[in-house]
């Protein structure tokens, strides 16, 4: 029988970059509450990238954003930057490990990551169900 894995220290040395195969799914700051769950769905993510115009991050939209949205009846024409969570973003390097992205997670009761090089520019998002795979593969 083969040994049986500690899945508490699995991910202590696997850098993130190893992991992160969500794509990156960008709309426009302009973008509804409605078109922006649509996008997700569409492209089976649950984190959506606002940018500005060029580079700029301008927030970023998860399921549950559209979940909270729902619930407090508001209005699915009105732009999903104004059911974001703020504009300031938790984010880790390439570099980072499992275990360092995961303790992010836990600690902002998140379950996506942006992954980001030492310059800003957006490289990758990590989604909790990325970190799954260290256990279960
Ligand atoms: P989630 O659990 O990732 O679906 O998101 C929970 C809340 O945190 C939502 O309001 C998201 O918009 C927000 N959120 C998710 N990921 C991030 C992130 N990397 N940085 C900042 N906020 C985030």
């Amino acid at each position: 029988m083969a040994e049986p894995i500690d899945v508490f220290s699995v991910g202590n040395d696997l850098q993130i970059s190893a992991l992160a195969n969500d794509r990156i799914v960008h709309a426009p700051t302009s973008v509804s509450i409605r078109d922006a769950a649509k996008t997700m769905d569409t492209e089976g993510v649950g984190l959506l990238i606002l940018k500005e115009n060029g580079d700029g991050l301008a927030g970023v939209v998860s399921e549950r954003d559209v979940l909270r949205a729902v619930a407090a009846g508001t209005d699915l024409e009105s732009p999903a930057i104004s059911i974001i969570n703020g504009d300031t973003f938790t984010r880790a390097t390439p570099t980072s490990t499992v275990r360092e992205v995961g303790l992010e997670m836990m600690e902002n009761y998140i379950r996506h990551v942006l992954i980001t090089e030492d310059n800003g520019e957006l490289v990758g998002v990590v989604s909790i169900r990325d970190l799954l795979a260290v256990i279960v593969n």
